[in-house]
């Protein structure tokens, strides 16, 4: 499939930030995005690169009434060199095909897209911003647009990537932040149900939750799974916790979303001689090892922030305060080694980034 190109004019191309440092998350888009549609009798088609504008979308279409909708999220980063890298992009597209098989959604052929994203992001490059935390975040996105009311497969569906010049996640920098153990709600239901997919609804039943905590003061939840009694993710992101003699992070049993930071981290750790284990574990035996003192780190991880480390964790009114709320040792080592890959800073020994430019 040809992709169409139709660049903007140069009196249509928005301005590009003047103070990088002051990029928030996800707030500003580039000019152009890739769009692609599909429908089941002639597959995929009209691929094209064109002008950030709104869509136009029946009322009824499908995906504004039962959340027919998968999306994805990957970064691409300035080297000093001023090439511009993709951090494991094809894993991304991977799950998104994974996310769309469990929404009954269409699957992409990953070379395809990947090669629609170089050329999107070759056209956007001056909006790559090259600052200290800053990269280009990209927001690949599936619906359905079947203007029908009635729950079935869609028929017609839009595919299209957007970019998003973004900073720091967590506006205060890399610092640990207290998080909530969530005993009333969950995120997702374990196997069988769509936590291990990334599709939209989830995160909409997540925001009561979160709200609730960010009320009282707390940067974000801790799931537990649906019987309250193991571990799963905190936010948005996969949760890690360091024992002075294991690794631990939850297993991938339909519950979890499988995060590609995950994956690089734990094997990054094993190949670093950690004890890595994932497994079941449960608040009991968290919240003990607080206490005796053989928890000593735990951070969130994912694309968006890559490492948050925890401060302390509330469970049932209780405060547990982890490393004396400081940055543990394994945490940074962590985040200076993987943001230094993803940066271009140190050699890429796993070969997981992939050049645009
Ligand atoms: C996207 C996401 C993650 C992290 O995945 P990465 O591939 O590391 O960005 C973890 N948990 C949830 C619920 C997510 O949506």
């Amino acid at each position: 499939m040809q992709i169409k190109v139709i660049t903007v004019s140069d009196n249509e191309r928005k301005s590009k930030p003047e103070d990088e440092s002051a990029l928030r998350f996800g707030e500003l888009f580039t000019d152009h995005m890739f769009l692609m549609s599909w429908n089941d009798k002639e597959g995929w088609q009209d691929a094209q690169i064109k002008k950030f504008e709104p869509l136009q979308l029946s009322p009824a279409a499908i995906v504004l009434h039962y959340a027919n909708e998968i999306f994805e999220g990957l970064k691409a980063y300035k080297t000093p060199e001023n090439h511009i890298i993709l951090f494991r992009p094809r894993k991304n597209f991977e799950r998104l095909n994974n996310s769309a098989e469990r929404m009954v959604l269409p699957q992409v052929d990953i070379d395809f897209v990947l090669k629609a994203l170089k050329k999107l992001i070759l056209i956007e490059k001056d909006w790559v911003p090259s600052s200290p935390g800053t990269s280009l975040y990209i927001r690949p996105t599936m619906i359905g647009v079947d203007p029908f009311i009635g729950v079935r497969p869609p028929s017609q569906v839009l595919f299209f990537i957007i970019l998003s010049p973004v900073g720091p996640y967590f506006p205060d920098g890399f610092k640990p932040v207290n998080i909530l153990v969530e005993t009333k709600y969950v995120r997702a239901v374990g196997e069988g149900g769509t936590g291990d997919a990334k599709c939209g609804g989830n995160y909409a039943g997540s925001l009561k939750a979160s709200t609730l905590a960010k009320k009282k003061g707390y940067a974000q939840v801790l799931w537990l799974d649906s019987k309250k009694k193991y571990v799963e993710e905190v936010g948005t992101m996969n949760m890690v916790f360091v024992f002075e003699d294991e690794v631990v992070t939850a297993p991938l049993d339909g519950s979890i979303l499988p995060g590609i930071t995950r994956d690089s981290i734990l094997t990054i750790c094993r190949d670093w001689g950690y004890n890595v284990s994932e497994r079941k574990l449960t608040i009991t035996e968290v919240v003990k090892g607080i206490k005796n003192g053989t928890l000593i780190e735990a951070f969130g991880c994912g694309t968006a922030a890559i490492i948050t480390p925890t401060g302390s964790l509330n469970y049932k009114n209780n405060d547990y305060v982890i490393n004396n709320g400081e940055i543990g040792g394994l945490t940074q080592k962590l985040y200076d080694y993987l943001t230094g890959i993803q940066y271009g800073l140190i050699p890429d020994e796993y070969e997981w980034t992939e050049r645009v430019i």
